[in-house]
């Protein structure tokens, strides 16, 4: 195994380089989708394109303290390469296991790094896309084409969080960052600091600032559910403990952890009050017996509305018990010089004010799309499958999980992808369409996903920026059911009447 990847090859601005097969970012997506490709179609070729100038995508992107997986790797690993550590993994265990892929199959020099894609062009008369690139000094880059997208760009803009204007934020004399941005050498020893914000990103911080810092406040406009858990598998010690190899490890693990979480989110559906309940339990063990619930952390909504917040061995709540942490659920009524007025009328000082706000939903990594010189406006079209855009010859969008593990539909689209691409060379095929059936062409075009279903703030801020569903077949919509589409995608028939080839 090496650490250290090869260095990749840099394309001459000016140039034109062709592909079978071009992939859009070298994320988690991107460096899985490669993975399928090349063992799975090995006679297609292609090239990895990447903005920044490291792989990671999220995981190279967040630098803030403590930065860490909130799924467990068993799942949010692929399923082709096992995973071997705590089932929680830090940002750099993550990259490591990435960089671990890429050198094992060979795929590191597949990778142009610092290569922006603005504009992406389809020519039906060429059978081609047309990839116009920059370079992060904002100087033309080469110009790819290629026959096939498939799109690992993400969903939120890497260089642009989500930060709320909020009044006097220029009178503020402190430290105001957001966690997106957080540079490594800010110094929080000893200082007082405000943490805006209580989803995933806030939870994992928070303990870790305060080991440091004088005092942490969570400043939070409404709770969000924990579920407090050891980070480390019973199961999977025991099993290594017996003598098992990793790679059924790997595959027994991922299994128990699948199954977990369909009771999860079955039961927080059926009897959410009771899940609750159980939820509460698991927290009492680090806060201790006598721990308020209200009203810092009584969600207002139901448990599988949003993503629950894992915290690995209850670290957040061990802090609030220390009295290093403290919750407070209030609104910002306007930045002082010296720390936030809250709505209620207190005031928090602060040195440093952390917003752990959140992302800004980019479709596409903000590329521009045209299909035969015509500008295309995601926010018309209708998704087949949460993957695939009617209208948008050659392109897949790789959109993971968000109440499992994103990267599950990372393995369940390689399959797929692969598979196209292999039935369109039987047929002689260099273009697959998709198509609206036409019992369905009545339908109206619905939000992308519904706001009952799954609500985080990111997505309702820009619903209207992205795609829609057509009426409620699962079949035309992102279902975010990954034990659905586990046994739906391998029997998609390629010759359906959704899908026109030429
Ligand atoms: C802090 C944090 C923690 C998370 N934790 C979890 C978790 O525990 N479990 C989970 O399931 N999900 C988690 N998520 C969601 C997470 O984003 C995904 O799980 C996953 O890492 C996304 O991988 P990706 O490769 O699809 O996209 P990204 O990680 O966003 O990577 C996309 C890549 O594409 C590149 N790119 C984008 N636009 C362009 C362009 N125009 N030209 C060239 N390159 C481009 C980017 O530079 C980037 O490298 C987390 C998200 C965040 C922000």
């Amino acid at each position: 195994m090496t650490e250290v990847m090869e260095r990749p090859q840099q394309d001459k601005a000016g140039a034109t380089q062709d592909f079978d097969v071009l992939i859009v970012g070298a994320g988690i997506s991107g460096i899985g989708s490669a993975y399928h490709l090349k063992t799975q179609n090995p006679d297609k070729s292609f090239a990895i394109l990447e903005a920044k100038d490291d792989i990671g995508g999220t995981w190279h992107t967040h630098k803030y303290p403590g930065v860490r997986s909130d799924s467990d790797l068993y799942t949010f690993g692929y399923r082709f390469k096992p995973w071997i550590g705590p089932p929680i993994a830090t940002a750099e265990e993550i990259r490591k296991y990435l960089r671990d892929v890429l050198a094992e199959n060979d795929l590191g020099s597949a990778i142009r790094f610092g290569t922006l894609i603005t504009r992406c062009s389809w020519s039906t008369a060429e059978k081609l896309w047309t990839v116009e690139t920059k370079r992060a000094d904002g100087s033309a880059g080469p110009t790819y084409r290629a026959n096939f997208l498939w799109m690992c760009q993400g969903y939120y803009d890497h260089n642009n969080p989500y930060l709320p204007d909020w009044p006097g934020m220029g009178d503020y004399k402190g430290k105001l960052i957001h966690a997106q941005l957080w540079d490594e050498n800010i110094d929080y020893a000893g200082k007082e600091v405000v943490v805006i914000g209580s989803g995933a990103t806030a939870a994992t911080v928070i303990p870790v600032l305060a080991d440091k810092a004088k005092h942490v406040t969570m400043l939070q406009r409404s709770p969000t559910y924990f579920y407090c858990y050891p980070n480390r598998s019973d199961l999977a010690d025991k099993l290594r403990e017996i003598g098992v190899d990793e790679d059924t490890v790997h595959r027994v693990v991922r299994l128990d952890y699948l199954h977990n979480l369909k009771m999860l989110d079955h039961r927080a559906r059926a009897e959410p009050d009771l899940v609750f309940e159980e939820l509460k339990e698991l927290i009492r063990q680090y806060a201790g017996p006598d721990f308020e619930f209200e009203p810092h952390f009584t969600p207002r909504y139901r448990p599988w509305q949003q993503r629950l917040a894992f915290i690995p061995d209850g670290d957040m709540f061990e802090r609030i018990r220390d009295g290093k942490v403290t919750a407070i659920t209030d609104t910002i009524d306007h930045f002082t010089a010296g720390g936030i007025k809250l709505g209620s009328g207190d005031e928090l000082k602060a040195d440093i004010v952390m917003a752990a706000t959140g992302f800004k939903l980019l479709m596409m990594g903000g590329i521009e799309f045209q299909v035969d010189g015509k500008t295309i406006d995601w926010s018309e079209k209708a998704t087949y499958r949460g993957m695939m855009f009617e209208g948008v010859p050659n392109m897949v969008w790789v959109f993971g999980y968000f109440r499992a593990a994103w990267t599950l539909r990372v393995d369940l689209l390689g399959d797929f992808v692969c598979r196209v691409l292999r039935h369109m060379d039987e047929k002689g095929a260099s273009e697959v369409n998709i198509v609206i059936p036409p019992a369905l062409a009545g339908e109206t075009l619905q939000p992308w996903i519904e706001d009952d279903n799954f609500n985080p703030s990111y997505l309702v801020r820009d619903m209207d920026k992205l795609p829609k569903r057509l009426g409620e077949q699962p079949e035309w919509r992102h279902t975010q059911d990954y034990w659905r589409e586990a046994v739906d995608f391998p029997a998609i028939n390629l010759d359906g009447e959704e899908f026109a080839y030429s």
